[in-house]
């Protein structure tokens, strides 16, 4: 059993990294941000309450976040028996005091958090690429600003919180994916159980 949390700023690489966590690891992913695009695109009540969010950078509100979470870990039992790779989750104090109780009800906890460490104007690069690769709408720079300044102000605290719980690992998120993916193996391989 592992759950890891991927944690990083916008563009730090979470994705691009879960997909190869998923690959060598067994783990079931778990994005939030694309539940809630998934939402969007069927046009779903929630689909529209998190695109009135998500399209000006800001967090969907903690509460019903943490709602979603709920309902996606209770929908996927028997996947997530192996352990989940939580991208995007959690942003904010609350979330990450939600998900340590979440877990615990599932007899369960958080084994390991990943901090993929990207300067801003590498991220700032990377989200304005991935815009034209993907047409991803929130891709843009204004957009891209708001969410780099919504991720100082709300998610950055989380670092000092998972390094005081003694499960953040630093990675250096520069450079080649095998490399960093090297890395992550390294920080992980001790913590499974
Ligand atoms: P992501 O794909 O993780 O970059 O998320 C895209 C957008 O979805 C974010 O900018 C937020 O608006 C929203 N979002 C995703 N995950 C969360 C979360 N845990 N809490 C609040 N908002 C979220």
């Amino acid at each position: 059993m592992l759950n890891v949390v991927i944690f990083g700023a916008p563009g730090s690489g979470k994705g691009t990294q879960s997909e190869r966590l998923i690959d060598h690891y067994g783990l079931h992913h778990i994005s939030t941000g694309e539940v809630l695009r998934s939402h969007i695109a069927r046009g779903t009540e929630l689909g529209r309450i998190a695109d009135s969010y998500i399209s000006k950078g800001q967090l969907i509100p903690d509460d019903l976040m943490i709602r979603v979470l709920a309902s996606v870990l209770d929908d996927n039992p028997e996947k997530t028996a192996k352990g989940v790779i939580f991208d995007g989750f959690p942003r904010t104090i609350p979330q990450a005091e939600a998900l340590n109780k979440m877990l615990e009800e599932r007899g369960s906890r958080v084994h390991a958090v990943i901090g993929l460490e990207v300067p801003e104007n590498e991220l700032v690069r990377r989200m304005i690429q991935r815009g034209k690769d993907t047409g991803r709408a929130d891709d843009n720079l204004d957009t891209i600003t708001n969410r780099l300044k919504v991720y100082h102000d709300q998610t950055s605290p989380l670092r000092d919180y998972y390094v005081q719980a003694g499960k953040y690992h630093a990675v250096d998120g520069s450079g080649s994916v095998d490399r960093i993916f090297s890395d992550i193996r390294s920080h992980l391989d001790n913590n499974a159980e």
